[in-house]
């Protein structure tokens, strides 16, 4: 089966349920060419499959610095043109790379499309946190719902013809909830660029598959959020994206409480609405953002949301433990209390 770029995305086997087709002879003798390294703060690994090495490997080590230029573009770890267009914060609108311009554009978006629960600007409130090891940080009150004032994404203005963003005053943006998936779409369209037709590039489980896996659809297994050792579901996937977000990667704890790194824009505290959100769908910077938004709305707003969107799926874990799936996924979730079921 030939894939092209225009075919990405267009197909979510998972939705049809399709058996898996018999490619697995003609493609038995292909070569895996798989890289593993840091990158986001996180595990990349990208793979390609296919009959020339030589290609493969040029084509995972593009794929490799592309995703490095996103992450140039958009860390709040060093300087970056993210820094700087934050330093501008009440200035008006001020010239950005038009790459970042449209991701904010996007980002404000998928705000009004949650309801303000994925938003970018929660970064004025979430700068007073630290989830980082050894460098935890719990914020004041005080200080907590003074920021607060300043995280409304609709107060950003975008102009893509200028390339312009405008923050206002005392306000930030963090993209740490969209640019590794953005990171994986841009890696991904690499690797379809020069030619690859197999491959995976997965960001510390935020992924993209294309094609199959030696003649095989990827499996994904999602993990239980309290129980690194289940799975809650394996999804059976192929040419789209699989992105989990929850509060068991990036968390502290104080007095019993668990704090963790995805912030309710509407308090200014860790989200209590799922203690892991699963997205399949064929983009992924969108999964990745509507798996953090989903984080923070709860099983019940999430499924709802996901209703009304083509082509996208909803694992949900709910802060009872609860294991809730949009109808398109149910087929693939195991019973979380019995191990390896
Ligand atoms: P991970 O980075 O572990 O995959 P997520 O995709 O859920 O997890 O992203 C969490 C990150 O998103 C946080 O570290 C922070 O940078 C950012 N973020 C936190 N809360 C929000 C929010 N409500 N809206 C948008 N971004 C957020
Ligand atoms: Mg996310």
């Amino acid at each position: 089966m030939a894939l092209g770029p225009r075919h990405l995305g267009l197909t979510l086997m998972v939705l049809s349920g399709w058996a898996t087709p018999g490619l697995a002879q003609e493609d038995a003798s292909l070569e895996l060419v798989e890289r593993r390294l840091g990158v986001m703060g996180t595990d990349l690994q990208i793979g390609a499959i296919g009959a020339d090495t030589e290609k493969l490997e040029a084509a995972v080590e593009a794929a490799i610095a592309e995703i490095r230029r996103v992450e140039d573009l958009m860390t709040d770890w060093r300087p970056s043109p993210l820094l700087e267009l934050n330093a501008a914060a009440g200035q008006g609108p001020v010239s950005v790379d038009p790459e970042l311009a449209r991701l904010v554009g996007r980002a404000i978006e998928i705000g009004r499309l949650t309801e303000g629960a994925f938003d970018v600007t929660f970064a004025s409130v979430g700068s007073l946190w630290s989830f980082k090891k050894g460098r935890e940080k719990l914020p004041e009150a005080e200080e907590v719902a003074l920021a607060l004032q300043h995280v409304d994404y609709s107060a950003l203005r975008v102009d893509l013809e200028k390339s312009t963003v405008a923050i206002p005053q005392g306000s930030r943006i963090g993209l740490g909830g969209i640019a590794k998936g953005y990171g994986v779409d841009r890696a991904m369209a690499v690797l379809l660029e020069k030619g690859v037709r197999h491959g995976i590039v997965n960001a510390g489980g935020d992924l993209k598959v294309l094609g199959k896996k030696k003649g095989q659809l990827w499996e994904i297994a999602i993990r239980h959020p309290r129980d690194r050792e289940r799975a809650i579901a394996v999804l059976r996937v192929s040419n789209t994206c699989v992105v989990t977000s929850g509060d068991y990667e990036r968390f502290f704890e104080v007095d019993g409480h668990r704090y963790h790194h995805i912030i309710d824009p509407r308090t200014g505290y860790p989200a209590t609405g799922c203690m892991s959100a699963t997205v399949v769908a064929p983009d992924a910077a969108f999964a990745d953002a509507l798996a953090t938004a989903f984080c923070v709305l709860g099983p019940e707003k999430s499924l709802e949301i996901a209703a009304e969107l083509p082509r996208v799926g909803a694992l949900l874990v709910g802060m009872d433990g609860e294991v809730h799936a949009s109808p398109n996924l149910q087929g693939f979730v195991k019973d979380p209390r019995h191990k390896d079921g």
